[in-house]
């Protein structure tokens, strides 16, 4: 890549990517010996309002997903989603206990095993989706797509209606997938030129009649200089 190209990047690439927010979106799974929330119709999710914003606020079973299964999720988003990823399982294990014992009561069994996921640890992810603040302009957007050379972006930040979902990533990628096809195309189309040139060559250089013209010129450039040159056309060398 140029250098000037890599400059280019480090100006209105980064800038468009520093506008773009990205979220963190946790979902921490709880299993136990045994059921101890409602199930049933309209009885899937629950809230939990805390003091806290955002502290294991919402919740849902798995029973409909997989019944039997005696796990139950919580959710929880950015900051929180942070500060637990920084801190032990067996404490977050502790924190989502106390939550679940202020809503069903002191009795109900200690979960047996938790997951949680760290999409902000994970060096490959380093956030779970992008966020276009509110106030966004196409620009932001246009510039974070934008091949830089020969370097094309793709994935669900780069669509502009769906960003955010799987299918924003699906419809980005079938869409940058097409560009770089046409770019190689163009291309191909291009080099497809040059060898014709190129195969014309030996043929004009059959055609020189005058050997001190050549002298100072590598063989192979005279033809191409005196084609470009407009002093031989193309159908006169092959004559
Ligand atoms: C918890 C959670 C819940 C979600 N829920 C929903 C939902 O309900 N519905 C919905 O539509 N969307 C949901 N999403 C968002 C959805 O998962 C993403 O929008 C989608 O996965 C983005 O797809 P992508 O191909 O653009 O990027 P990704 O799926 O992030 O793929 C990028 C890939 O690149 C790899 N990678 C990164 N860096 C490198 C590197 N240097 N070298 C090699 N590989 C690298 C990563 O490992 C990853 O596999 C959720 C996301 C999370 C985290």
């Amino acid at each position: 890549m140029l250098h000037s190209e890599i400059l280019d990047i480090r100006r209105w690439k980064t800038e468009a990517i520093e506008k773009c927010e990205v979220m963190v979106y946790t979902k921490i799974f709880l299993k136990f010996p045994n059921k101890f929330w409602p199930c049933g119709p309209g009885k899937e999710f629950f809230i939990y309002a805390h003091e806290r914003r955002g502290y294991y606020t919402f919740w849902h079973h798995m029973e409909n997903a997989y019944p039997g299964s005696n796990i139950l999720v919580v959710t929880l988003t950015n900051d929180e989603s942070k500060r637990v990823e920084s801190q032990s399982d067996e404490e977050t294990m502790k924190e989502a206990m106390v939550v679940l014992r202020d809503m069903y009561g002191p009795e109900i069994p200690d979960a047996t095993d938790i997951l949680v996921p760290r999409w902000w640890n994970n060096r490959f992810q380093r956030c779970s989706y992008s966020n276009y603040p509110m106030i966004s302009n196409n620009q932001v957007i246009n510039d974070i797509k934008a091949p830089v050379g020969r370097i094309f972006f793709t994935g669900e930040h780069t669509s502009e209606r769906f960003n955010g979902y799987v299918h924003g990533g699906h419809l980005a990628g079938i869409e940058t997938g097409k560009t770089v096809l046409e770019e190689r195309r163009k291309d191909e189309r291009q080099n497809d030129k040059q060898n014709q040139n190129f195969l014309l060559e030996p043929l004009l250089a059959l055609t020189l009649t005058q050997a001190d013209a050549v002298s100072s010129l590598h063989k192979c450039d005279v033809p191409a200089q005196l084609y470009l040159s407009g002093k031989l056309g193309i159908p006169e060398a092959i004559l």
